[in-house]
């Protein structure tokens, strides 16, 4: 390949990841809150042998799940605030999706751009490619 080629591709690369990271940006500039964690409906039994859970007819539990300090901890979700915690644990995911997509498209970033660099530098002031036309 031609150093003019090898270079080409590199800036389209560039380019294109510039628009990947635009996109994730867009995500992380959004306004809605966050709420860490996840949110789970799961049916279980209480332990009262009388209970109609007993039986089969389990409770339904909401539950918010996070990581604290490296540890899992587990919140009961009262009813009337299950779709609200769904809604910003959702928002909470998405964000730390495009921080993960912006990290990793700013290293694949620096990875060309030193790429870049090696590719348009020239062994020595003799070198004829960086020589001014007229
Ligand atoms: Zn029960």
């Amino acid at each position: 390949m031609s150093p003019t080629s090898h270079i080409s591709r590199i800036r389209q690369r560039i380019a294109q990841l510039v628009n990947e990271r635009r996109a994730a940006e867009k995500v992380l500039l959004e306004r809605p809150p966050l709420l860490k964690g996840t949110f789970s409906e799961v049916r279980r039994t209480c332990g009262n042998p009388a209970c109609k859970c007993a039986r089969g007819e389990k409770h339904l539990c909401r539950q918010l799940s996070a990581s604290v300090e490296g540890k899992t901890r587990t919140w009961n979700v009262p009813r009337g605030y299950a779709a609200k915690v769904k809604r910003l644990t959702d928002n909470y995911r998405r964000f730390r999706r495009a921080r993960a997509a912006w990290v990793r498209t700013n290293q694949r970033l620096l990875e060309l751009i030193n790429e870049l660099e090696a590719a348009r530098t020239v062994p020595d002031f003799r070198d004829e490619s960086g020589r001014q036309k007229g």
